[in-house]
């Protein structure tokens, strides 16, 4: 202790560190991939960067043909793996799409497991049969729907598809009714962009006032040209009902060039956002990251751009299995996000949606990642797990099911502000469940059975603590 009266001398040495140094590990975030990545690839071995941060030449060369995808793997992969995907390819219900900067993050001497090949190239060996209870709209938007392409659930807010068509089709895409063009599995329902379906829409935006927020999405609003993103935020803007929107695209994680290279574009959505804030009516980007890989240094150019123009990007990712179901790789995904400025906002449970059976995972599985990540970082860069309720019942925190029978795989949850006293069923997948179950979900009558029990459940009291 320093005498009465005098200052204590200091010495000259470093602080005591209470916590032991960083492993480099657990940086790992920061690492994000650097230089010409895509010169790995023998198809863009000569391709310059200024050529590939062009967003023209990547929608040009984006592959929308099977026997084109397959002749640029040639070499890269396996005959095996090419008559793989083609079968797979064969049994989609999803049209092909892929950037030349998303197969370039591919890492092809693990084509198997890689968990981007994953999510846009099926193989018809990991295909597993569709869950009996899947059916090919699982969220019943066209239900909802007064005008075609308009969505109309929650009180407050609406879902407005102005198109059908993405930079890239996701094999996992919850719209495969509507998103890309008629495949060999299924006949589309048609969002094509037409001026008087948007103005329906816009009249039933117009003519409800309790409708304050427009989740504009399709399709992808990439796909919009600069003056439609600026008509479809304008015309929202101008009603005195919608206090804030969100354009929603995948974009940035499979395509961030267009944002540095395509200034029409970008300055179009910019001009909406600051027109909001001069109204005080919030525009933001709602994005789809689903794997820490899927950012690299483009990705933060793009998002620094944004950043810089006061644009919000928020994520929303969907679990899935191979890709993102375990604590370290979401770990890794959400610091990475909060890293280039992008708030994670959602981890959805994957829909049951048609051909991917072999992406979805438990709902265990999600609530134990909820648990991995929460308090890792802030709680705004936190995400909350949700599922959306197959049958219309809109997003509900994971963890707020009714009841969850882990060995039969259904979970039941109720959506009060939605439909009181519905209750909505989610199912895991068959193939994780223990053999008896399997056993009976492959018979109609026991699969009736176990659902009636789980309706049973849901409804008895919960026991206080
Ligand atoms: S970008 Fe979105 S809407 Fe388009 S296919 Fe992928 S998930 Fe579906």
């Amino acid at each position: 202790m320093a005498a009465e009266g005098k200052l204590a001398v200091v010495p000259d040495q470093a602080p005591p560190m209470l916590k032991a140094p960083v492993e480099p590990a657990a940086q790992e975030h920061l690492r994000l991939l650097q230089g010409p990545f895509w010169q790995r690839m023998p198809a863009y071995a000569a391709v310059s960067e200024a050529e590939f941060l062009d967003h023209r030449w990547q929608a040009k060369h984006s592959i929308t043909k099977i026997p084109k995808l397959l002749e640029a793997l040639r070499g890269l992969v396996s005959d095996d793996f090419i008559k793989d995907a083609e079968a797979g390819f064969a049994r989609a219900p999803m049209s092909v799409r892929v950037s030349p900067y998303l197969l370039s993050l591919i890492d092809w001497s693990r084509p198997y497991e890689d968990p981007l090949r994953l999510q846009f190239i099926p193989l018809a060996s990991r295909l597993l049969p569709d869950h009996p209870n899947l059916d090919l709209d699982s969220l019943h938007e066209r239900e909802d729907m007064p005008v075609p392409g308009l969505t109309h659930r929650y009180f407050d807010r609406a879902l407005f598809l102005p198109l059908d068509t993405c930079p890239v089709y996701c094999r996992f895409c919850t719209r495969s009714y509507a998103v890309g063009i008629d495949t060999e599995e299924v006949a589309k329902f048609q969002l094509k962009v037409n001026a008087e379906r948007w103005q329906q829409a816009f009249a039933y935006i117009r003519a409800r006032p309790e409708l304050e927020d427009i989740v504009i999405s399709g399709g992808d609003v990439y796909q919009l040209r600069p003056e439609q993103i600026t008509e479809i935020g304008e015309t929202l803007l101008a009603m005195p009902n919608i206090r804030r929107f969100r354009y929603a695209t995948k974009g940035l994680a499979v395509m961030p060039q267009k944002i540095l290279t395509d200034d029409a574009w970008t300055d179009a959505l910019t001009r909406v956002a600051e027109h909001g804030r001069a109204l005080h009516k919030e525009v933001v980007i709602h994005t789809h990251f689903n794997h820490p890989r899927e950012i690299t240094w483009i990705t933060e150019q793009a998002t620094n751009k944004l950043f810089e123009r006061g644009v919000i990007v928020r994520n929303q990712t969907v679990l899935q299995r191979g890709v993102n179901d375990t604590v370290p790789t979401m770990q890794l995904l959400v610091k990475r996000l909060a890293h280039v400025n992008v708030h994670p906002y959602y981890i959805y449970m994957h829909d049951l949606v048609k051909g991917v059976e072999d992406l979805r995972t438990t709902l265990q599985t999600g609530l134990d990642i909820e648990k991995g990540l929460r308090g890792l970082t802030s709680g705004f860069n936190t995400p909350l797990v949700v599922v959306d309720a197959p049958g219309g019942g809109g997003k509900r925190d994971a963890h707020s099911y009714e009841h969850y029978d882990r060995s039969t795989g259904i979970s039941v949850y109720t959506s009060p502000n939605v439909h009181p006293g519905k209750l909505y069923f989610y199912f895991d997948p068959v193939d994780l469940l223990p053999a008896e179950s399997q056993r009976r979900w492959r018979d109609p009558a026991q699969a009736a059975a176990m659902i009636d029990a789980a309706r049973v459940a849901a409804a008895q009291p919960r026991a206080q603590p």
